[in-house]
């Protein structure tokens, strides 16, 4: 019998939700590529619950402990002595969130001789040293699409949200004042602008088709060009390199995965290149911008706003820069994690669990390590390598 160690994120401050604010969730059961949303055989929770936290448990428990297996459930991920970490010795399989990632560096994949099958609740399973995983044959997993066009949706909430210049201005309005020439006076309209995506995978092609009704001029750079017709009909103008892209936009939103390849991409230099008073909005992960030069670029006026959910580390440390630098629309890692993506990603793990308990293969859009290298999803859209290094500052926020 297996242990499964699942890593989530704290309950809500006074507890788990008594009533929710709507009842229930729409469901979807086939994607814009036509993909199926993830089909268990049976699940154990409500739709429409919160499942991604400590006592949510994915709706896991009953399931596993149906079988025999052993689940123990934890938000203490950081540090030697953490709950994590002293669990990990005999853990079969490990489940984890990127909003509160469970970092799975090389130590790490060393101390848990049984770990056999790393599972991402989520997409993006930068937090795994991918390299690490290869080498050691642990099959590594994720729930493509399951949150995708949550986090789309965040991206063109967040753009308009600084270019318009929406949370101060809320800001005056819960200070009782009627500020108007404060409000308006970094305040612009998004129409006519040049938005470009980095990648234009499930993301980055949901963002541009939701942003096409905007009549805003359309760009890309991925390693791989979009269908001719699909870029017709979107209008998006294709760039061979990332650095060609930004030039040309006034907004840039980063849609790609984390891995060797995008790391600090987006580092003073490529900043440099960017027009004066360019904003860039980031739900992909934070180390694919240099931290500092974010801060340094926004204080100098080079970007006009920048705005996304995701952190490096997380969770972040109490004094990262980010929290208070000016013209920022940051929120916690949540963009993915909505009730409505919860029950997609929880059914997604169920079924990878089921596959992996039953012996049946996991789906082939599922897969990012399989059989010591990259595979099924993965293949396209990682590199092999590592870019977990420095995870252990997340720590930090503990004792801070
Ligand atoms: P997809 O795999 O559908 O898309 C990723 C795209 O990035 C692919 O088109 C891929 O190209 C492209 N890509 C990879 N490397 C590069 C590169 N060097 N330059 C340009 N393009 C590149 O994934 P999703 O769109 O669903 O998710 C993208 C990322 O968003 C995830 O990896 C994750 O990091 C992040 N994410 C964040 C969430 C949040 O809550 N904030 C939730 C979900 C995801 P190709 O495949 O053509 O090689």
């Amino acid at each position: 019998m297996a242990k499964v160690l699942c890593v989530l994120y704290d309950d809500p401050v006074k507890g788990m939700p008594k009533q929710y604010a709507r009842d229930g969730v729409p469901e979807i059961t086939r994607y814009h590529d036509g993909q199926t949303a993830p089909t268990p055989k049976a699940i154990d929770f409500t739709p429409g619950e919160l499942l991604g936290s400590v006592s949510g448990e994915l709706g896991l428990r009953k399931y596993l402990e149906s079988l025999g297996h052993t689940l123990v459930v934890t938000s203490d991920k950081d540090g030697p002595n953490s709950t994590f970490e002293r669990e990990l010795a005999d853990a079969e399989v490990v489940i984890s969130q990127p909003f509160w990632p469970a970092y799975l560096t090389a130590e790490r994949i060393a101390k848990a001789p049984k770990l056999k099958l790393a599972l991402t609740a989520g997409i993006g399973s930068d937090h795994v040293d991918l390299q690490a995983a290869i080498e050691r044959g642990v099959t590594v997993a994720e729930v493509t699409y399951c949150n995708s066009i949550s986090v789309a949706e965040h991206v063109v909430m967040m753009i308009l949200g600084l270019v318009r210049n929406y949370l101060p201005s809320h800001e005056w309005v819960k200070k009782g004042g009627w500020n108007i020439a404060d409000c308006v006076e970094r305040a612009y309209d998004l129409e006519a602008m040049h938005v470009g995506t980095v990648a234009a995978g499930r993301i980055g092609a949901a963002v541009l088709r939701r942003l096409k009704p905007f009549d805003v001029k359309l760009h890309y750079t991925d390693r791989y060009r979009l269908p001719l017709d699909v870029e017709k009909e979107l209008g998006a103008t294709w760039h061979p390199d990332v650095e060609s892209m930004v030039k040309a936009c006034d907004v840039v939103t980063i849609n790609c995965p984390l891995h060797p390849e995008t790391e600090n991409l987006f580092n003073e230099k490529l900043i440099a290149k960017m027009k004066r008073g360019a904003y860039i909005v980031n739900t992909a992960r934070g180390k694919i911008v240099d931290r500092d030069a974010i801060v340094r670029a926004l204080e100098s006026g080079q970007l006009a706003g920048y705005a996304g959910d995701v952190w490096f580390p997380q969770p972040a440390p109490r004094d990262h820069p980010w929290r208070t630098m000016p013209h920022n629309g940051m929120t916690p890692h949540i963009s993915g994690t909505t009730l409505s993506a919860q029950a997609r990603y929880a059914a997604g793990t169920r079924e990878i669990l089921e596959c992996w308990f039953e012996k049946r293969p996991i789906r082939d859009e599922y897969l990012i390590v399989d059989g010591g290298k990259l595979a099924g999803v993965g293949a396209h859209s990682y590199s092999a390598g590592n870019a977990t290094s420095g995870s252990e500052e997340a720590a930090r926020f503990k004792t801070a």
